[in-house]
């Protein structure tokens, strides 16, 4: 047994789509659980903070501006293998690669609006956990 928490978030294009619903009742369906759930509009300094990995990359600033645009949803999700098994379910970064029955292969087309955000191991999901949950989980 390896219960793990990863951070998801439906973000902008997902809120503005109201895809909210349809999202967390897949991971729901699955058999994981909510431990932790939040509306919030991202700020530059968290957006900065959590896409810190990618500041280098030219499309830092796009990716930036995107993900303040609009509310996004922050789920701590829970569950056996919950990592890897949250990322198999969100699908490819690139909505071209992303297979059907996954989030991103059944809802987008732009890599640059994906819809969701999944943490991608133990030390990100801490890290990202933090960032949006800061004052702990249930
Ligand atoms: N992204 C982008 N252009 C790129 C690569 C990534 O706009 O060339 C965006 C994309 O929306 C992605 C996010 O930046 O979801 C973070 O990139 P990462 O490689 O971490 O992908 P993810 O972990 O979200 O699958
Ligand atoms: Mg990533």
């Amino acid at each position: 047994m390896a219960s793990e928490t990863t951070l998801v978030l439906v973000k902008p294009d997902g809120v503005r789509r109201a895809l909210c619903g349809e999202i967390v009742s897949r991971f729901e369906r699955r058999g994981y659980e909510l431990r932790g759930v939040r509306l919030l509009k991202v700020s530059r300094a968290l957006s900065r903070e959590h896409y810190a990995e990618h500041v280098e990359r030219p499309f830092f600033g796009e990716l930036v501006t995107f993900i303040t645009s609009g509310p996004v949803l922050a789920l701590a999700v829970r569950g056996e293998n919950a990592i890897l098994g949250v990322r198999s379910m969100i699908g490819a970064t690139h909505p071209a690669d992303s297979a059907p029955g996954t989030i991103r292969g059944d809802f987008a087309t732009l890599l640059s609006e994906n819809i969701v955000h999944g943490s991608d191991s133990k030390a990100s999901a801490k890290r990202e956990l933090s960032l949006f949950f800061p004052d702990g989980l249930l």
